[in-house]
C-alpha cells in the first residue's frame, strides 16, 4: 500500500493517516512500563473500499517489537 494503491480493490484513492500506537497499559490508565514507549505509524487507508494497513515508521521499533512479542 506504500505505492499508493489498493492491494484490494487497486483503486489508486488512498488516504495516508498518521497515527500512534500508544503502550496497553496507558488504555486502563495505569502507568505503563518504562519499557514500552509509543510507537509512531503511519495508516493507509483506502478511500474506496476502506481497506487500511498500519505500518511502523521507525526500523528501531520494529527491532523493540520483536525484542518483545517475537518468537
Ligand atoms: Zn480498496
Amino acid at each position: 500500500m506504500k505505492n499508493m494503491q489498493c492491494p484490494k480493490c487497486r483503486s489508486q484513492e488512498v488516504l495516508r493517516l498518521p497515527g500512534d500506537i500508544h503502550p496497553p497499559a496507558m488504555l486502563s490508565g495505569a502507568k505503563p512500563p518504562s519499557s514500552f514507549k509509543t510507537i509512531k505509524v503511519t495508516r493507509y487507508c483506502c478511500a474506496n473500499c476502506g481497506y487500511t494497513e498500519v505500518w511502523v515508521d521507525d526500523p528501531k521499533d520494529l527491532q523493540d517489537l520483536l525484542k518483545k512479542y517475537g518468537f
